[in-house]
């Protein structure tokens, strides 16, 4: 994937965050920071009262256009647990339906007083395009638009590989399997894995649900499941993204089980301490077992504890300065 037109909008001069939109050219420095600074709020983060002042008088209004359980939950948690207002704006149910544009409801909302907007899109660059249009002051932060980027899930992605496997990425051996052609995830988690220092990047799928080979530029492509679990620390699992396909991508849901489905057969032919990774929401039986999602390798809720810090970490990176 090639540098973002998004970098220079989510950075200050002087290297801090102004929106977190994207995670592809994101400095090393900056996904450390980000990654430490969630480390260490990891106790807060589960429940503690330490830090409900640190963004008291702040608002912050999640703006959802398309549909989410844990992202949306762990925004308002790590919000309200450092003590923000928060706005939960379900845009079904708002005058999106009357045909007000998402600026203008941004425009709306910034009028109230709203400091960061997390917004959930549709569409490629959309969130970006509203960064475009905010105040200057305003923080945005992407929670997953289109296919293009989910950087929050990225980053604890990575907190949570850390955890597992230390953080010296450059001895990593990560295999992303499964429609990584609409994944917003696999695109987060390929620009951090790269930017971490990970060399050995393995992309596994069908090539009707694989994107163009520029995409992939630097990793490991096959098509063959069983073939690519040799070395594998990290098994990272997507899910088929129907509702972002055209019919006929893949022959059945069995089929693709039989083919790129994780049991835990497969899970034995990757290195004994390899660990599991599923964003969510898993389909049982479709690109994982029961066995592995439940088994002592998922590391699948620790992703959502550690989203919870992550997205801590990311607000007091936008809004406490
Ligand atoms: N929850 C993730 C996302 O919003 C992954 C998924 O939906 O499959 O992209």
């Amino acid at each position: 994937m090639t540098a973002s037109a998004f970098d220079d909008r989510q950075l200050r001069s002087d290297g801090s965050l102004r929106h977190l939109l994207s995670l592809e050219g994101l400095p090393r420095a900056a996904l450390e920071r980000l990654l430490d600074a969630a480390q260490a709020l990891r106790p807060a983060a589960l429940g503690g009262t330490a830090l409900r002042r640190r963004l008291a008088g702040r608002s912050v209004c999640n703006l959802f256009f398309e549909a989410s359980t844990r992202t949306r939950s762990a925004f308002h948690f790590a919000a309200t647990r450092l003590g923000a207002d928060v706005l939960s704006f379900d845009v079904s149910t708002s005058s999106a339906g009357k045909g007000e544009t998402p600026v203008d409801t941004l425009r709306t909302l910034e009028a109230m007083g709203v400091d960061c907007f997390v917004v959930r899109a549709r569409e490629d660059g959309a969130v970006a395009a509203l960064a475009a249009a905010a105040k200057p002051q305003t923080a945005l932060i992407n929670a997953g638009d289109g296919r293009h980027q989910h950087p929050t899930q990225g980053l604890l992605d990575m907190l949570t590989l850390r955890q597992a496997k230390g953080d010296d990425f450059s001895r990593l051996t990560a295999l992303i399997i499964g429609d990584v052609r609409h994944s917003r995830v696999a695109r987060s988690d390929i620009a951090a894995l790269r930017t971490l220092g990970c060399r050995d990047i393995r992309i596994c799928g069908p090539a009707s649900l694989l994107p163009d080979a520029l995409e992939l530029q630097g990793c490991t492509v096959g098509h063959d499941f069983d073939a690519m679990l040799d070395g594998v620390d990290a098994l990272m699992m997507l899910r088929l993204q129907r509702e972002r396909m055209v019919e006929g991508l893949v022959p059945s849901l069995e089929q693709y089980f039989v083919d790129y489905g994780l049991d835990e057969h497969r899970l034995a032919r990757a290195r004994p301490d390899a660990v599991v990774l599923h964003p969510g929401p898993m389909n049982r039986g479709v690109e994982i077992a029961d066995t592995v999602a439940d088994g002592s390798q998922s590391l699948i809720l620790a992703q959502v504890s550690n989203g919870v810090a992550v997205r801590m970490a990311v607000m007091l990176e936008l809004l406490e300065r």
